[in-house]
């Protein structure tokens, strides 16, 4: 492993030292109670922003301001206007985008350097692509029996304020994701990015509203989950809460939604099978596994994170893995030579670290990495080495447990029907992986991995097309794709006797 501090792009003017507020019915409000939070470079441990921290009472205007939008403006915008705004949003994101990685960068520590300058702005792509959809919503005429004359048809209908609540490991892509099909289907939003990481979605907000939006469409909140989030997840005007983010969370917003039967779509946490077939052509498979696992610092919910590989190369896989992820660049994730950054604040670096102990104790033996980085220019930021434990037991806490850091657990297998069991064998079903060049074998477990995604020969591929989301306590619904838009959408039928 070898570590970076090279040199550092200038902050974006955004940061001009001034406290963030909330987008608010169109306005940009302090916190009512005044209160703040400070964000954290987590490559330095320097406060870089302060932001408004909302609480019920500034949840409560959002919703209301949600509500007023839905009822007022908003609602005469016509799916031309809807698919012109999302267009236009597109262009603006497309043009700051490079600004906006740089936001992510400095707060969430997504190295710089995983998005070229003037990269293809896959945010955009995602408005570009629901904006397709916003002209193409559309009921049906159905048929029925009853006698006479009688027609009958269905319309659909926008199901109104969304509460979205999101986590840090992707600020742009999280927000965008929200956003993007509240705009298509009509709804109104508030929402609320994680405390962590929210001045992309503030800087978002601000590039909103240069476009024609109606005050209150989009409404953005700040805050911490205890006193915005959940606030905002109970409160009776919210008519679907759209959550990303820990199955923990997942499950208290579930229960607390059967009290007003607000609709709700989670996306919750994973502990990803990847599985490697003796046969796999290894110069792919050991840097697209130890990239499913590693990149984003493996702060990745559908990171790959338990490898399954055939035993006869299990040992070379390890010994090649290890040496991959010591050949990765751990270093502050405004330099452009960085491949792995920190984690994302102090508490999730304490997280990791647990695991990295509880490894070994366990009985797992380290083959590369296994700590944090304590000393160099890296030592006042939230790194650790990207971690390989070889020899893993399926029931050893880091097989089944998602630990949201560089760490990737290497487990050998002999049959196929031995590792779709085992790779079953988990609470979580997001993705899974399958690196093989036999087509029968990839088609047969693709088929029988209980997950919402499979990559084959590949990993951690999105599309906006492609619908993303999770079986069992992963979650339920889906984000992108046009299944995705059912999760934004009512069904009216209409009865009509003609005669
Ligand atoms: P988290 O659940 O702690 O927080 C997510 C969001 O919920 C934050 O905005 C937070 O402020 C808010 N929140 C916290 N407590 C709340 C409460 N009681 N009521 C309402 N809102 C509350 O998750 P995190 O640590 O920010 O993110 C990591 C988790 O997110 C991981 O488990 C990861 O797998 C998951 N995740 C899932 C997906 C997916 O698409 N399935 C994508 C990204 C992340």
């Amino acid at each position: 492993m070898s570590t970076s501090t090279g040199a550092r792009p200038a902050l974006p003017a955004f940061l001009d030292g001034r406290p963030k507020r909330l987008l608010i019915g169109g306005r940009w409000e302090p916190a009512a109670a005044g209160h703040t939070l400070t964000s954290v470079n987590p490559s330095t441990g320097e406060v870089i922003a302060e932001l408004a921290a909302a609480d019920a009472t500034d949840i409560d205007r959002a919703v209301t301001a949600a509500r007023t939008a839905f009822r007022g403006p908003w609602h005469g915008f016509s799916p031309r206007d809807r698919q012109a705004l999302l267009w236009e949003f597109a262009d603006l994101v497309q043009r700051h985008f490079d600004e906006l990685r740089l936001l992510e960068a400095l707060d969430m520590g997504a190295p710089l350097g995983r998005r070229r300058p003037g990269s293809r702005a896959w945010e955009a792509e995602v408005l570009r692509y629901y904006a397709g959809w916003a002209t193409k919503i559309h009921g049906e005429t159905l048929p029925n029996s009853i006698p006479g004359s009688v027609f009958s048809y269905t319309v659909k209908e926008p199901v109104g304020v969304v509460a979205g609540i999101v986590p840090w490991n992707r600020p742009v892509a999280n927000a965008v994701w929200k956003i993007a099909p509240v705009l298509a289907t009509g709804c109104t939003l508030v929402l609320k990015p994680a405390e962590e990481a929210s001045l992309a979605a503030i800087r978002l907000g601000e590039l909103l509203s240069e476009t024609g939006i109606p005050d209150g469409v989009i409404n953005i909140v700040t805050g911490e989950g205890e006193s915005a989030g959940a606030p905002l997840a109970t409160h009776p005007g919210v008519d679907k809460i759209a959550f990303t983010g820990s199955t923990a969370v997942g499950r208290d917003i579930i229960r607390s939604s059967a009290d007003t039967l607000t609709r709700v779509s989670v996306e919750l946490g994973g502990k990803s099978p990847d599985v490697v077939f003796a046969d796999a052509d290894l110069a792919k498979a050991v840097p697209g596994a130890g990239m499913g696992v590693f990149s984003n610092s493996g702060q990745t919910c559908c990171a790959g994170t338990r490898i399954f590989v055939e035993r006869p190369i299990y040992h070379e896989f390890v010994d090649k893995l290890s040496d991959f992820a010591r050949s990765l660049t751990v270093g502050d994730s405004l330099d452009p030579a960085t491949t792995i950054g920190p984690l994302v604040s102090e508490q999730q670096l304490h997280r990791v670290c647990d695991y990295l102990a509880v490894g070994p104790a366990e009985g797992a033996r380290t083959t590369a990495g296994g700590a944090r980085i304590e000393s160099g220019p890296l030592a006042d930021g939230y790194f650790v080495e990207p971690t390989v434990f070889a020899d893993v037991g399926d029931e050893m806490r880091i097989a089944r447990e998602e630990i949201f850091g560089p760490v990737a657990s290497v487990l050998p297998f002999d049959t196929v029907e031995e590792v779709t069991e085992r790779a079953n064998d988990s609470e979580y079903g997001l993705a899974g992986g399958i690196w093989t060049r036999d087509v029968g074998t990839a088609h047969r477990l693709a088929g029988q991995l209980r997950t919402g995604t499979v990559w084959v020969n590949t990993m951690l591929l999105f599309d906006p097309a492609v619908p993303f989301g999770g079986y069992k306590m992963s979650g339920f619904g889906r984000e992108m794709g046009p299944h995705s838009l059912d999760e934004y959408l009512e069904v009216k039928s209409v009865w009509i006797d003609t005669a």
